[in-house]
C-alpha cells in the first residue's frame, strides 16, 4: 500500500467574520482547482472548511467560487475567532477527513491558526507562501501528490521551495492576492457534510469584548484598480503624485523607504512587510524595484515607472517605463491625463 493512500484531496480554510468570507479563501480555492486538474489521476476535490455559527448558508457561495465540497463546523462557540476552538475544530477535521493538503490564506487568523493545528497534527507548515504546484514528476514516480510550496527568504531576496514529504496534511499558508480568483458560477452544485466536533478543550477562555481597531486608513490599497506608486524619489514631489492618483481615480501607495521617511502610513506600504496588490495599472515613481516591493506589486495588469535612473531593477518588471525626474515628469502627467479626459 502506498505511504498516504488514505490521504485525498485538498483543503481550504475558508475564513469568515460575520458570515463575510475573506476574499484570499477563494483565490486559494480558485488556485486549489488548478492543482487538482493538473494531476486528474488522483481524483481529487477541492474541500473547503467552513467554522462559524449560523454559517450554513454560505456553503453554496463557497461551492460556487469552486469547491466540490464543503465542511461545515456551525456551533455558537465558534461564532468569533478563538484560536482555542478553532484549532480544536479544525484539527478534528482533518484527523477525520485526511486531508493530503490543506491550505489557509495567510491573514493575522490564518497564521494564527494553521501553524496551531500543524503543530497538533504534528506536520510541517509552509509559511507565506507566494507559489504552490504539484511536483508532476515525482507523482509518476512515487504515485504520492506532492505540493512544491516557495515563499520568499532571507528577507525577501532569495526564493525557497519547501516539501513536506513524509507526512500528510502538507500544510501551507498563502498571502492575499498572490493568485487570481476565478469566475463565481452561481450554478455549480457540490457536498455539503456538517461535522460536530467533541470539544477536547479543558479551559475555555471566556470572551469578554471584542475591540475593533479604528481603520487609520481611509482607503484599502488591496482593494484600488489604480495605484500610483510612491518611492523615495518622488517624496519631494507627493502633492503631485496625489493629484496624478486623483485625476485617474487611483489611490497613492508607497514603498517601505517612504513609510519610514515619515511621509505615508503603513497601511499604505506594497510589499513583502506591507500588501500585495494586483490592479489593472500601477503607476511606480521614483522606486527602485527592490525584490522586497515587487514582491507586493509585480502581478499589476500594468506597471509604468518613472526613475532618473536608467537602470533600475523597477524597469526590469515594467510595461512602460519614462527615464527622468518625477518632479518633471508627473506635472506633465497630470496635464496629459486632464487633457485626455477633455477630448
Ligand atoms: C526584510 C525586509 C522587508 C522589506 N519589506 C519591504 C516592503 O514590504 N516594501 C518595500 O517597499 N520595501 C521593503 N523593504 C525595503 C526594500 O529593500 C527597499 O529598501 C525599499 O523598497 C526601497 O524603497 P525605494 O525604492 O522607495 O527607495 P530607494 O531604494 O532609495 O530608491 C529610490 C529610487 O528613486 C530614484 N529616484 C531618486 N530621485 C528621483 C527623482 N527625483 N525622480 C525619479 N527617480 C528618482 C532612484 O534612482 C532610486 O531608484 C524590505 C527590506 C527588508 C530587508
Amino acid at each position: 500500500m502506498a505511504r498516504f493512500e488514505e490521504y485525498k484531496d485538498i483543503f481550504v480554510f475558508v475564513e469568515q467574520e460575520n458570515g463575510n468570507i475573506a476574499e484570499v479563501s477563494y483565490e486559494l480555492i480558485s488556485e486549489a482547482r488548478k492543482l487538482v486538474a493538473s494531476i486528474p489521476e488522483f481524483g481529487y476535490k477541492v474541500v473547503g472548511v467552513l467554522l462559524g455559527e449560523n454559517v450554513k448558508e454560505k456553503a453554496q457561495e463557497v461551492i460556487s467560487h469552486g469547491a466540490d465540497k464543503v465542511i461545515v463546523v456551525d456551533d455558537a462557540l465558534l461564532k468569533d475567532y478563538s484560536t482555542q476552538f478553532y484549532a480544536d475544530a479544525l484539527t478534528q477535521v482533518v484527523l477525520a477527513h485526511k486531508p493530503d493538503s490543506m491550505l489557509t490564506g495567510a491573514t493575522p487568523l490564518g497564521r494564527d491558526l494553521a501553524p496551531r493545528v500543524a503543530a497538533r497534527l504534528n506536520v510541517g507548515l509552509t509559511a507565506d507562501a507566494t507559489k504552490i504546484e504539484v511536483d508532476l514528476e515525482y507523482a509518476k514516480e512515487t504515485g504520492e501528490s506532492l505540493l512544491d510550496v516557495t515563499r520568499p527568504t532571507f528577507g525577501g531576496n532569495l526564493f525557497g521551495t519547501i516539501v513536506c514529504k513524509d507526512t500528510r496534511p502538507q500544510m501551507a499558508t498563502i498571502r492575499p492576492k498572490v493568485f487570481e480568483l476565478a469566475p463565481t458560477d452561481t450554478t455549480r452544485t457540490g457536498e455539503v457534510e456538517e461535522f460536530t466536533p467533541s470539544w477536547t478543550t479543558t479551559d475555555p477562555q471566556v470572551f469578554v469584548e471584542k475591540v475593533i481597531e479604528k481603520v487609520k486608513a481611509d482607503v484599502d490599497i488591496t482593494k484600488a484598480n489604480i495605484l500610483v506608486g510612491a518611492g523615495r524619489g518622488a517624496e519631494n514631489c507627493l502633492d503631485v503624485l496625489q493629484k496624478v492618483a486623483d485625476e485617474l481615480g487611483g489611490v497613492v501607495c508607497c514603498t517601505r523607504a517612504v513609510v519610514e521617511d515619515g511621509f505615508l502610513d503603513k497601511d499604505r506600504q506594497v510589499g513583502q512587510t506591507g500588501k500585495t496588490v494586483r490592479p489593472s495599472l500601477y503607476i511606480a515613481c521614483g522606486i527602485s524595484g527592490a525584490v522586497q516591493h515587487c514582491a507586493g506589486m509585480d502581478k499589476s495588469d500594468l506597471i509604468i515607472s518613472i526613475n532618473r535612473d536608467p537602470q533600475a531593477e523597477i524597469f526590469n518588471i515594467s510595461n512602460m517605463g519614462f527615464v527622468g525626474d518625477c518632479a518633471t515628469v508627473l506635472p506633465l502627467l497630470v496635464e496629459s491625463i486632464k487633457a485626455a479626459k477633455a477630448e
